[in-house]
């Protein structure tokens, strides 16, 4: 009831939620009788979920923040999704993102604008900025959202929570609308690491539904990596860190790159040894990250025909059929992508831009392999900025695309990383969160959890 009266309040102003579930309290009270009839409750039992709008669930729609997909009701729910019910969690409803997840501000949702809880001018971040935004105005506990290209990292950073984009394949994409596949990965946020962990741990795992999820053993992240005692005076001694030397200088907000480096002394006074490395690819990653995205997308938006999905526009052939309701159901951003990236795939073109930003992709891996064999973990900082105002950027998609260099990255390379608060800006009525980026080897998802906790 709490929750649900603080989403009432809040929501008119910050409009994270695309759809708000009609059954929270009925399942609120069925577990209230487990209590009273003392039976065992499962990990989740209770807890409320918001779940961004591109995850699948068979009792509310699932839009994926797409006009094509206004009326869509989904027969199933995505397996992260059946995971978190059969824990016993709560869905308090789907939250909104830009259309299918393209974009850094949720302005290009099809429906609304969120606003950012810390200052409602302001944009939460994107894709996942309704998640975001709700777990940051505590409207629900925690949340799901996906990460292309850090859309769950950014997004955390700019409304000061938790969000943690685990290890490609460690989370089943099964039921989550796909965007850009190679990339694409579910995400979790929490207004703490450890209800992170547990989120983590309770939606991850092989699904014999998603080919590329993986068979790696799925530690018990919260009681494994989240000890609530720590007392010797450096229980970091010996973790090696290495401050992306590439993400503090030219471009990158003076403010938020010395938040960072007061975060670094930080992790240095808890006994990391803090060194500086490079990666030199570091800046190809984005123009490599937007032609393989795009590339993808133009194949994976193909099925929204007007035939298999969503809104049908009426036509007197079939070619017409297509091309209309496609013209009306998708933004101008998702318009865009998809024009890139056909022209990118396109014979001609293909060697000149798909190919190469494949060879820079594989650069990327590499120079990450290395930098991790001399490191326990890379730290950055989540954003070159804090959250910016709403209409700044929206009619600039070359300096909204830049936004993403600290992050993109870490998707081409296929690893895990976790965003936390670490510091604020000047901004705002209260001031403005800075997210502090974590990056971690392939499926070392419980280090960055761990060192994530003591650090908070
Ligand atoms: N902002 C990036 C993009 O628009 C990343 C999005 C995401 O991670 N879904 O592609």
């Amino acid at each position: 009831e709490e929750y649900l009266n603080r989403l009432r309040q809040t929501e008119p102003q910050i409009k994270s939620f695309l759809h708000v579930s009609e059954n929270v309290m009925k399942e609120a009270k069925e577990i209230d009788g487990k209590i009273e009839r003392n039976e065992e409750l499962r990990p989740l039992a209770g807890v409320l979920i918001g779940v961004k709008d591109n995850i699948c669930t068979a009792d509310m729609p699932s839009t994926g923040g797409s006009r094509i997909l206004q009326d869509y009701r989904p027969a199933f729910d995505a397996t992260a999704v059946q995971k978190l019910r059969e824990s016993g969690a709560v869905l308090v409803g789907k939250t909104n993102l830009d259309e299918f997840g393209m974009g850094s501000t949720t302005e290009g949702s099809g429906f609304q604008v969120t606003a950012n809880p810390w200052d409602v001018t302001r944009v939460p971040g994107g894709s996942s900025g309704g998640s975001a935004a709700a777990v940051s105005a505590r409207q629900c506990v925690v949340a799901l959202g996906s990460d292309t290209g850090g859309s769950v990292r950014q997004p955390a950073s700019f409304c000061g929570v938790v969000g943690m984009k685990p290890t490609y394949g460690r989370v089943s994409r099964f039921g989550l609308m796909a965007y850009a596949s190679s990339l694409d990965v579910i995400g979790c946020f929490g207004s703490s690491v450890a209800d992170t962990a547990i989120l983590l741990e309770a939606i991850a795992g092989h699904d014999i539904f998603d080919a590329t999820s993986s068979k790696h053993e799925v530690p018990n992240f919260a009681s494994q990596f989240i000890s609530t005692e720590f007392s010797e005076s450096k229980p970091l001694k010996g973790l090696r860190v290495g401050i992306i030397s590439e993400t503090l200088g030219d471009g990158v907000d003076v403010p938020v790159a010395s938040t960072i480096k007061a975060a670094a002394s930080h992790l240095e006074e808890l006994g990391c040894a803090v060194t500086e490395v490079s990666l030199p690819s570091f800046s190809l990653g984005l123009p490599a990250y937007y032609i393989l995205a795009s590339s993808e997308s133009s194949s994976n938006l193909s099925r929204y025909d007007g035939v298999r999905y969503g809104n049908q526009v009426a036509a007197e052939e079939l070619n017409s059929l297509y091309g209309d309701s496609r013209a009306n159901g998708f933004g101008p951003e998702v318009k865009m992508r998809i024009l890139m990236g056909t022209y990118a795939l396109s014979a001609g073109y293909y060697d000149a831009y798909y190919k190469r930003a494949q060879q820079v992709r594989t650069l990327v891996q590499k120079s990450f392999k290395a930098a991790l064999s001399e490191n326990d973990i890379l730290i950055s900082p989540a954003a070159p900025s804090a959250a910016y105002k709403i209409g700044e950027k929206k009619n600039d998609p070359l300096a909204m695309y830049a936004g993403d260099i600290m992050t993109v990255n870490v998707n081409l390379a296929g690893l895990p990383a976790l965003v936390l608060p670490c510091g604020f800006v000047e901004g705002g009525p209260a001031g403005l969160p800075i997210g502090l980026q974590m990056i971690g080897a392939q499926f070392d998802e419980g280090k960055l959890l761990r060192v994530g906790h003591i650090f908070e």
